[in-house]
């Protein structure tokens, strides 16, 4: 297989400091021809750019997780919308994410600031009409109710909701990302969601180096596992691993606006 777009990967990630060099190195010939780091803490966001600006083939994103709302929300200030404008003119930093709500954690930072700083990074994209990623984990109405309000042009990454939520986010305009978890024994629903989205909506992506795919499931995942995700969306929609890997690049490189791949 050939012509894979990873359109969601943290290679910045610890769990790549012994091979990282390596591994890139390796992907062009193991079929891999793009991925996108994506930015999810105010470290990330500067190591992916560093990432992308090393390597032809990586593409970065610029975002704050809500992982890290609390963080940021008790420095009360906007300048880190300031340092992601910034950032976000890189000529390779191609969409801002990911941003979102995780309501999984109950630890996790309270709601409201979630939602508070969820809210500035999505009015941030209206104002430099920069697609967006969003992470929605246990989160669906209250993120899909923002998405209303916003409207930005971006994916739902890690799809994990119903067949219905699927169409909400197709209506919205938005591009809907699947992970290895597709190819686990109990993805039913996410077999029927993937079932809903049409094909020029699709993406493949590892949200590497979590979500590996069946048959390397705990393992530390890579781009080069995609061709697992591939095989199954492929079948659920009927067409070749090829045609998928095709279909979804160009669709890849449509959201992310990348006029051509090197
Ligand atoms: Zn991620």
């Amino acid at each position: 297989m050939q012509n894979i777009f990873d359109s969601h990967a943290h290679y910045d990630d610890p769990r790549f400091d012994e091979d990282r060099d390596a591994l890139l190195s390796s992907m062009a010939s193991r079929g891999v021809r793009a991925i996108m780091n994506v930015g999810n803490t105010t470290h990330a966001n500067i190591a992916g750019i560093e990432l992308a600006k090393k390597y032809p083939f990586i593409y970065c994103s610029i975002g704050i997780h809500p992982d890290q709302a609390a963080e940021i929300a008790a420095q009360n200030s906007k300048d880190y919308l300031d340092v992601m404008a910034q950032q976000l003119s890189y000529e390779k930093a191609m969409a801002l994410g990911e941003i979102g709500l995780d309501y999984y954690y109950d630890d996790a930072s309270p709601r409201d600031v979630q939602k508070k700083i969820f809210e500035q990074q999505l009015a941030l994209a209206k104002d430099l009409q920069v697609p967006v990623i969003i992470h929605n984990r246990d989160a669906h109405a209250d993120t899909l109710e923002l998405l209303k309000k916003y409207r930005p042009q971006g994916i739902m990454h890690c799809f994990s909701g119903s067949a219905e939520i699927a169409k909400e986010v197709i209506k919205l305009g938005m591009y809907v990302g699947f992970t290895g978890v597709i190819t686990f024994k109990n993805a039913r629903r996410a077999i029927e969601a993937a079932a809903e989205i049409p094909l020029d909506r699709l993406l493949i992506e590892t949200d590497c180096p979590y979500m590996a795919p069946t048959p390397f499931r705990g393992s530390r995942c890579d781009s080069t596992m995609l061709t697992q995700t591939v095989a199954k969306l492929a079948e659920i929609k009927g067409i070749s691993p090829q045609e998928l890997a095709d279909q979804t690049c160009e669709n890849t490189c449509a959201v992310y606006r990348i006029s051509s791949l090197i």
